[in-house]
């Protein structure tokens, strides 16, 4: 396989760079240490990013995006993640919502959503599955059981949906102007029936947004509660079939969205890159024991271990990508976000480690990527998570 990068693709990856250490990097533990967690955000190096294109790189070129494929995407996604990772993660969240916007949507909502997006360098996009009762439920559903998974309903008057419910930990929720909402639009069947997928602005009646979720990692990132009480979405704001909403809610089906599964992955590559650049400035110029740490045997063993899984998830993650791009049809999409769970969590402590082996103060910029490698736990490490990617690989196995 050919690892070499097109002039497009090393292009693209050298201005997220460039972006990274002249606008993330700087701005980066100054905003992690924003206690308020409504307070860490910052709209201008959202405005900034996006009039270089990061916020609206998956979008197809006919609409005017970079249409980039998933290679490039991987590329930038890493790079602005090695400056910082919830900052990266601000600008990846569009990719998936507007790509779901310019495939999955009639002309006549990318008229209205689509294209004001593409207008607009304060327009983020968020998707609400998650609600306090149902979580994994949502994406490993007991498929007979219709009290399982989300429950926020929908009903239908005249050319309305009713909503009512709450979803939480959705990101983007304070400050998406557009969020995708799964709703229940039968009750009585199981989750993976009777869903619909609705498209919400944020100034629809009856809809707000509660508290703000202070996490200990990704705290630019926001994720918030949102509420629907009577909230009136009109029927044209309904995406696709009503009650089939299944594959596209969870992005797994067969032949469908990758955008999760690279993105989480791209993203720890660029945290566990950060760790080895960390570790290894601390240990060419920390002296302990009469010599630099890096002349140290013990030392070297941790940066050899950083080093060689950063390496691993790299080609792993690339490899993925390029077989996206190429229509392979492989279940390592799931796997590879599984492994990207295990590196960003072992470089980050690893980094961590060695920054507490003098008696100095712990490095704020090194417990800052275990906080947000600790993130992987929830949304790619979990066990649901796990169990899924088991299933898809022995059900590819099995398909010969
Ligand atoms: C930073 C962040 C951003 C997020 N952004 C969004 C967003 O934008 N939109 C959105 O809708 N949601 C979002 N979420 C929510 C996320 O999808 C859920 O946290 C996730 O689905 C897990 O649900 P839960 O937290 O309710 O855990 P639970 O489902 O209660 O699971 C608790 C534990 O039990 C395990 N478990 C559960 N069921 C099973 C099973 N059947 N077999 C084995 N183990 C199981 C889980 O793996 C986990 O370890 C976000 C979460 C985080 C942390």
């Amino acid at each position: 396989m050919d690892f070499s990068l097109n002039d497009e693709q090393r292009a693209w990856q050298l201005k997220a760079r460039k972006f990274a250490d002249e606008h993330i990097r700087p701005i980066s533990v100054e905003r992690d240490r924003i206690v308020d967690p409504a307070g860490t955000f910052d709209w201008d190096v959202v405005r900034k990013g996006s009039r270089l294109g990061f916020r609206t790189a998956a979008v197809p070129k006919v609409w005017g995006g970079a249409g980039l494929d998933f290679v490039t995407l991987v590329l930038v996604a890493s790079e602005l993640a090695r400056g910082d990772s919830a900052i990266g993660k601000t600008f990846t969240q569009c990719w998936k919502w507007s790509h779901l916007l310019a495939t999955q949507c009639s002309e006549e909502q990318k008229e209205r959503f689509l294209r004001p997006f593409m207008e607009d360098h304060e327009y983020l996009l968020g998707r609400g599955i998650t609600e306090p009762d149902a979580g994994s439920d949502n994406r490993l559903p007991p498929e007979s059981d219709p009290k399982a998974g989300l429950k926020l309903r929908a009903e239908r008057q005249g050319d309305h949906w009713v909503l009512n419910g709450t979803k939480v930990f959705i990101a983007h929720g304070n400050v998406a102007k557009l969020i995708i909402v799964d709703a229940r639009t039968d009750p009585t069947v199981s989750v993976k029936q009777g869903t619909t997928m609705f498209l919400v602005p944020r100034d629809t009646p009856g809809f707000r947004v509660g508290k703000v979720f202070n996490k200990s990692g990704w705290r630019f990132y926001q994720n918030t509660e949102l509420i629907f009480e009577n909230a009136r979405v009109p029927v044209t704001n309904t995406v696709g079939t009503v009650n089939r909403t299944d594959a596209k809610r969870t992005g797994q089906a067969p032949g469908g969205d990758p955008f999760s599964d690279l993105e989480y992955t791209a993203n720890a590559l660029g945290v566990a890159d950060a760790a080895c650049d960390q570790a290894l400035a601390y240990a060419m110029t920390r002296r302990q024991g009469g010599s630099t740490l890096i002349e140290q045997p013990a030392i070297l063993i941790k940066l050899s271990r950083m080093y060689i899984l950063a390496e691993a998830l790299r080609s792993f993650v690339l490899r993925s990508a390029w077989e996206h791009d190429n229509k392979i049809r492989s279940p390592i999409g799931a796997l590879v976000m599984n492994f990207s769970t295990d590196v960003i969590q072992e470089t980050s402590e690893l980094n961590l480690e060695i920054h507490d082996s003098g008696p100095c103060e712990v490095d704020y910029a090194a417990d800052k990527l275990v906080n947000d490698g600790f993130i992987w736990s929830h949304i790619s490490g979990d066990s649901a998570s796990r169990l899924r990617a088991m299933q898809q690989l022995l059900a590819h196995k099995a398909a010969g």
